[in-house]
């Protein structure tokens, strides 16, 4: 009976669960952690197929130094493993013509913020004026000089609301702002709250983003689950977690597909919406609350494709598409919701083996491309998203179809399959998780404590800021301090 008992119980080895878990270990207590696929990592895990390594879909993080990923890496004994590329990242805005023309950022270097020189560079390429920039860098600069403290009270607007209420700013620039709102965030620039977007644009820059890691991005959270098995945890692989135990108001435990184990912590990683409404049940909690949790949104989705190429195509780590025409606002998030298929595509790229030689067989390159998507796992026209993908990649890209020597499509049922059950009408392929929208960021973030002794959220759904892996990281770290006060208090 003793093997089945546990101080907490973590259902869940995503960039949120597997951290914390090992964190909880590191910490003295007897945790298991329990996750339905055969290894960790939840949406940024790594595969392999026929010599090449790669996620199911574009990966990079960010920040890279300094960051959440170095502190769990130190804190877990750990090489960092972190790796960026010469050809760091590559933009690409169309001319007057309709071309597609790139703008290549070099490999970042720790402790050196963004070079003025190749900023000016950027505004340039995209084709910004003198005044213009004046009044990106009086923004820039504005925006820089505000305190933690004045940054909090921005929690209430959009990050478009901030711009407009004071700056003119030029409309390629509104483009590149908002091409970074829907990648980083996955959301329309003018639903994300400006405090998230503020602080993690702050990090980034200040840290660099665009980073990967040795063997896999994946890795980074298959080491930290080996770490935790050394650290004395014990994982149980391909189980699913199907109740969660709850008397009188106290989690007891799991049942699982592979039997029932004992707790009164337990840490999910499942999503706070699949947590509350399936795991648990709506009749453990107050209606109120249920009701906010209905509520939540999520971000978008993004769907694409895996090319395998018979050749490099590719110099760059990661590539960003953008137009003044296809990055997302809300009004065409809402036209791409009642089933419009955007003529003109925003496309975000990784290909791995440009981070780690290793993750390609020689001479060969797996391209990793996604576009943006509701995140309705049941989207009905995935078919015209991805062709329409295929021919963005050609325009783009010119001569890249004929390199192509196989393909994978995937969608965001494929999302939903992988990580997070479906509990809710058009909700489940969301890419980060808990949109971080006004009024479910900083002060208006559900709680990770849920109202029932013993029961937390772990991952992007709470806990946490940034982009997605990173808020993860960051979410660990708050949640597994919180268990731990927890523990000591009751
Ligand atoms: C297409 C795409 C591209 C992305 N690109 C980036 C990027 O470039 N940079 C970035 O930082 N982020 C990116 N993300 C987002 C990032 O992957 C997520 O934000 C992050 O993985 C969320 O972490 P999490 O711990 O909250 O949850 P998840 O990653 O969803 O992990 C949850 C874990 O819980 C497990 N689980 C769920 N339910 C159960 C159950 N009942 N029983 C047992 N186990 C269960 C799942 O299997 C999974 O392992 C991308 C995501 C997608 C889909």
């Amino acid at each position: 009976m003793t093997a089945n008992r546990f101080d907490v119980i973590v259902i869940g080895a995503g960039p949120g669960g597997a951290p914390c878990a090992a964190l909880l270990a590191k910490r003295g207590f007897k945790t298991l952690l329990i996750e339905q696929n055969d290894r960790a990592g939840g949406k940024a895990m790594t595969v392999s197929k026929k010599g090449f390594r790669y996620e199911l879909w574009p990966v990079t993080g960010g920040p890279m130094y300094n960051s959440r990923f170095e502190e769990l890496l130190t804190e877990l004994g750990l090489e960092t493993g972190l790796t960026t590329h010469d050809i760091h990242m590559a933009f690409y805005y169309p001319d007057d013509g309709g071309a597609y023309r790139p703008f290549f950022t070099n490999r970042p270097l720790p402790g050196q913020g963004p070079d003025p020189e190749v900023m000016m560079a950027q505004m340039r390429w995209l084709g910004i004026d003198d005044a213009g920039l004046g009044e990106i860098t009086r923004m820039a600069m504005e925006t820089a000089a505000l305190s933690p403290y004045e940054i909090d009270q921005l929690d209430d607007i959009t990050y478009y609301d901030y711009l407009i209420r004071k700056y003119n700013l030029p409309k390629s620039f509104y483009s590149f702002l908002g091409m970074q709102a829907n990648i980083v965030f996955v959301l329309p620039i003018d639903l994300v709250a400006a405090s998230e977007f503020i602080r993690t644009s702050r990090d980034m820059m200040a840290n660099a983003a665009g980073y990967y890691s040795k063997g896999g991005y994946g890795r980074l959270f298959e080491r930290c689950a080996k770490a935790f098995e050394k650290l004395g945890g014990k994982v149980r692989y391909r189980s699913r977690a199907e109740k969660i135990l709850v008397e009188h108001g106290r989690v007891g435990g799991v049942i699982t597909n592979k039997g029932t184990f004992h707790a009164p912590i337990v840490v999910s990683n499942a999503g706070i919406q699949p947590t509350v409404l399936k795991l648990v049940g709506q009749e453990h909690f107050d209606k109120g609350y249920v009701n906010r949790v209905r509520d939540l949104v999520p971000s978008l989705g993004l769907m694409g494709t895996r090319y395998f190429l018979n050749t490099p195509f590719f110099k760059e780590g990661a590539n960003f598409a953008f137009s003044d025409e296809s990055y997302w606002n809300q009004e065409r998030s809402l036209r791409a919701k009642a089933g419009e298929v955007p003529e003109e595509m925003l496309v975000f790229n990784v290909i791995p083996s440009n981070f780690d030689p290793d993750l390609a067989p020689e001479g060969k390159q797996c391209v990793l491309a996604s576009t943006l998507c509701p995140a309705d796992p049941e989207m009905r026209n995935n078919k015209a998203y991805w062709d329409r993908l295929d021919r963005m990649m050609e325009r783009v890209w010119p001569g890249f179809t004929a390199t192509v020597e196989a393909k994978e499509r995937y969608s965001t049922r494929n999302v939903s399959a992988l990580v997070r059950d479906q509990v809710l009408p058009k909700i489940g392929g969301e890419c980060i998780g808990l949109g971080q929208v006004v009024g479910q960021c900083g002060r208006y973030k559900p709680s990770p404590a849920a109202p029932i002794s013993g029961l937390f959220y772990v991952g992007c759904d709470a806990g946490g800021y940034g982009c997605g892996t990173h808020q993860g990281v960051d979410s660990a770290f708050n949640v597994a301090r919180l268990v731990e006060l927890y523990h000591q208090t009751h």
